[in-house]
């Protein structure tokens, strides 16, 4: 028997249910019958609360240096690294991700604490000269304010870690708004940056329904900013409420990303590349592979490859060591994937394996979808346009480079991609051609760093990046200063102008 978790909101330091006191559950997707945990069902009451004690911290908050700023997001840091193990074990049975990918998720975490907190010391501005003498100009990052972060539950740590560091380092003050599949792990890794010694009200959790406290929190007056990441109809919602109440908003939305194997490419890198993005997370991630674009020349071989590799992948709870694909995240999901196989098939794709809620022995305890390839897809086809976010990739025979990358860029959608080629000239082709946030060389779609840009162009995102420097854009102002030491009005544009 394992305990069930019971989480609370984190609101001004301390731990508190919600106001009107109902209570929701979240469910091990591998086993559907057991609870994870139980969380706060909040309200527009809880919200007003966490945004006035964000509001109040906030004036001291950003009056703190940022190099003390950000030795908090350093020790957040250490203690995730002590509580690696731990996090991942949880993440693992709330979420469902194999144990490998859910270390990797708080590593991710970790990696950002650090790499955040050296921003502390950095927060660079310019200085530049003045048109009038006795004069100084520079430019300083200023902080934003009062930050809602709402977030997926496909990486629970990582994605919330992205966000609320740099948004801290910066001097805001966040209300973090979890998935409600994850709450167990936001509320694990709030624990740790409570335990880092935080003031109160610098970061809050307030649990709940997205279409509840999330909407409550994107329209709230007294919101600075949103930085969302989940599905693209919601990022709409969220886009334009913030644009009619004038909040910064940074928008994080879908992928329909794609490998491309040429015929000059090493079949087996591409085969493990097309395999771990595709697969990988069970293809819940946003930058996972959905479409593979291959060369006529080497598309039976690989095709025959790739059949064999994914006729071997395990499916099973991502705590059991030798899973490889663990379930998808819930029912909704599960249903949602087995109706793209509808539509695959009714639009003449062939289901070369998988195609099915996978249902033998244990299996059939939870959410599980059988690794999927769907041959003779043409780019027309929903299949080949639409995100699934499950184990599901199409395949696209094309003639030609040219065509590959035609192919590639025929969707709305611009997150990540990935050219497999030995060539130098076409990998430098694509590398400038390819309409994407996140290119890759000889790599899969997925595996994005801390230290560089995360995010998408087209529909993917508002033309953000989270991650890397560009994540200090999102959080800060800029102010250009001007210092006058001449002792006497000089008027730009004028005095220095006959
Ligand atoms: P997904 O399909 O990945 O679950 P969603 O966009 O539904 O994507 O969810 C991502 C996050 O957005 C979650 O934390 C969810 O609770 C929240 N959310 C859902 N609907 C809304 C909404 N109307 N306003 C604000 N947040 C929302």
């Amino acid at each position: 028997m394992t305990t069930v978790l019971t989480c609370l909101n984190y609101i001004d330091g301390r731990w508190l249910s919600a106001t009107e006191g109902s209570t929701l559950e979240s469910r091990n997707p591998a086993l559907v019958t057991e609870v994870v945990a139980t969380f706060p069902r909040s309200s527009v009451h809880d919200v007003d609360l966490a945004v006035a004690t964000a509001r109040q911290a906030y004036h001291s908050w950003r009056k703190v240096p940022a190099p003390t700023r950000a030795e908090y997001i350093f020790r957040v840091g250490e203690l995730l690294l002590q509580h690696k193990e731990e996090l991942a074990q949880l993440m693992s049975r709330e979420m469902g991700k194999p144990l490998t990918e859910a270390r990797g998720d708080v590593q991710e975490g970790i990696d950002c604490a650090f790499y955040s907190a050296g921003e502390g010391r950095r927060l660079f501005g310019q200085t530049t000269p003045s048109e009038m003498p006795n004069k100084f100009a520079m430019t300083v990052r200023t902080p934003v304010g009062v930050c809602a972060l709402i977030t997926p539950w496909n990486f629970p740590v990582a994605i919330p870690c992205w966000k609320a560091m740099p948004a801290l380092v910066c001097g805001n003050t966040v209300i973090l708004k979890p998935a409600e599949d994850t709450p167990a792990c936001a509320t694990k890794l709030i624990e740790i940056f409570a335990a880092a010694g935080l003031p109160p009200g610098v970061i809050n959790l307030v649990h709940g329904v997205g279409e509840e406290v999330g909407k409550a929190l994107v329209e709230h007056p007294d919101v600075d900013l949103v930085s969302f990441t989940g599905s693209s109809e919601t990022g709409a919602f969220v886009g334009a409420t913030c644009g009619r109440t004038h909040k910064r908003v940074c928008l994080e939305m879908g992928g329909k990303n794609a490998q491309v194997v040429m015929e000059d490419a090493d079949l087996e890198l591409a085969l493990d590349g097309a395999v771990w993005g595709a697969f990988g997370t069970t293809g819940q991630r946003c930058t996972a592979t959905s479409r593979l674009i291959l060369h006529r020349d080497i598309k039976e071989k690989f095709t025959a490859m790739l059949y064999k590799r994914t006729s071997k992948l395990r499916l099973g709870a991502g705590i059991e060591a030798d899973t490889d694909i663990g379930p998808l995240i819930n029912e909704a999901q599960l249903q949602r994937v087995s109706s793209y196989l509808d539509i695959a098939r009714a639009e003449g794709a062939k289901v070369l394996i998988g195609g099915k809620i996978a249902s033998e022995g244990s299996l059939k305890n939870g959410y599980f979808f059988q690794p999927t390839i769907l041959d003779g897809v043409t780019p027309q086809m929903r299949v080949a346009r639409e995100e699934i976010f499950g184990p599901v990739v199409a395949l696209i025979e094309v003639s030609s480079f040219a065509e590959a990358i035609a192919i590639l860029n025929n969707t709305n959608y611009g997150l990540s991609s990935s050219v497999y080629t030995r060539d130098i000239n076409r990998a430098f082709t694509a590398m400038r051609d390819i309409e994407a946030g996140i290119t890759y060389i000889n790599g899969p779609t997925i595996g994005a760093e801390v230290h560089l840009p995360f995010g998408g162009v087209k529909n993917t995102g508002n033309g953000h990046r989270e991650a890397g420097t560009t994540a200090l854009d999102v959080f800060t102002e800029w102010k250009s200063v001007y210092v006058d030491f001449s002792g006497s009005l000089q008027r730009a544009q004028i005095d220095n102008r006959s």
